[in-house]
């Protein structure tokens, strides 16, 4: 029997391009006819014709099935509902925008099947970005690997192939508040790198802001390390022990030379600079806190409103073939 091969598609907003990504994985897939193939797309709450384009594409192939969710729940939750839905003995989670090249999958497939677990593509070039963005990444990537026990790789996206039990693993980890990024790396199994060119969005636009990459940013940190809680502590312990010498010294100023009240620019600048660092760390402690809030309602990580299995069983018929065309694959 062969062996099955989920592909994932996130797919937000994304009518212009998902045309021509079936049309890219079809020509892959089509090539490697040594596997049943899967591609399973996932609706994260498009407001365009994305799920009519997931509806005419499931109706033209019966190897594509697709998962509508209820709304936009973000990447992160749409990837778990097409780890949860996948099939496949391995499953390939590729964007998209085409930025993912699927050439690269029967590369993987061939380092899957020597046993490594996990094949993801790491990115030689990150293709057209700002030089700040790529910076301000390059540098968020340095503090995570620095502030955490397991490592983030750099320049590592989703584009990965997972194992069936990596995808059962990630399936056991249902925290709302994910950062996929980090559970890659937590759930360890065998894992092999290759490299890639990333290319270009083909169509439309990031739906990642530096405004949301941010956001994504202070969530990784978050939710993989508690290394920020404890740079609040040791804050408090040193500004503690400098605060003690800086009153010793002013107790012994103030009995030999008296008080001539002065010092009203030091005491404002003592609680200015206290009242930062008190701030500071109530608000990396509200990150945790929000963290256990959210995680604490034990909501499900994303609502699903409909899925459609795929109808063949590794057999397609696709209309550019015509009537006669059922093709093995
Ligand atoms: N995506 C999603 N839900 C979202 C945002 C994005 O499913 O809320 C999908 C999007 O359709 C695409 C992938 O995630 O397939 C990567 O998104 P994008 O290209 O916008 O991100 P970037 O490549 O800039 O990291
Ligand atoms: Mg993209």
């Amino acid at each position: 029997m062969k062996k099955k091969v989920t592909i994932i598609v996130p797919c937000h907003n994304e009518e212009t391009t998902l045309p021509a990504l079936y049309e890219s994985v079809r020509q892959m897939i089509d090539a490697n006819d040594g596997y049943d193939w899967e591609l399973l797309l996932v609706n994260d709450g498009s407001t365009d014709g994305t799920l009519s384009v997931m509806r005419e594409l499931y109706g033209r192939d019966c190897r594509v099935c697709y998962a509508d969710l209820s709304r936009n729940f973000g990447k992160e939750s749409a990837m778990l509902a097409g780890i949860d839905h996948a099939t496949g003995d391995c499953a390939v989670i590729v964007d998209a925008d085409l930025q993912d090249p699927p050439e690269l999958i029967p590369e993987m497939l061939r380092w899957w099947e020597q046993g490594y677990q996990d094949v993801y593509a790491r990115r030689k070039s990150r293709g057209k970005e700002s030089w700040l963005r790529r910076r301000l990444t390059l540098a968020y990537y340095r503090l995570l690997q620095q502030t955490s026990r397991t490592d983030v790789l750099p320049n590592v996206g989703d584009f990965r192939l997972l194992d069936r039990k990596c995808l059962d693993a990630l399936r056991q980890l249902r925290e709302t508040e994910r950062y996929t990024k980090g559970l890659f790396c937590w759930i360890g199994y065998r894992k092999k790198e290759i490299e890639f060119d990333r290319g270009d969005r083909t169509s439309g636009s990031s739906s990642y802001s530096l405004w949301k990459l941010t956001n994504l940013a202070i969530e990784g940190i978050t939710s993989y390390t508690a290394a920020p809680l404890r740079v609040a502590t040791i804050m408090g312990i040193a500004i503690s022990v400098l605060t003690l010498f800086y009153t010793a010294y002013f107790l012994l100023k103030t009995l030999i030379f008296g008080d001539p009240v002065r010092g009203f620019p030091t005491l404002v600048i003592v609680i200015l600079f206290l009242g930062g660092v008190e701030l500071f760390a109530l608000g990396v402690i509200g990150e945790y806190l929000g963290k256990i809030y959210h995680e604490s309602k034990r909501r499900p990580v994303y609502l699903l409103n409909d899925y459609v299995a795929p109808r063949g069983g590794g057999a397609a018929i696709t209309e550019s073939e015509g009537r006669d065309g059922i093709k093995e694959i």
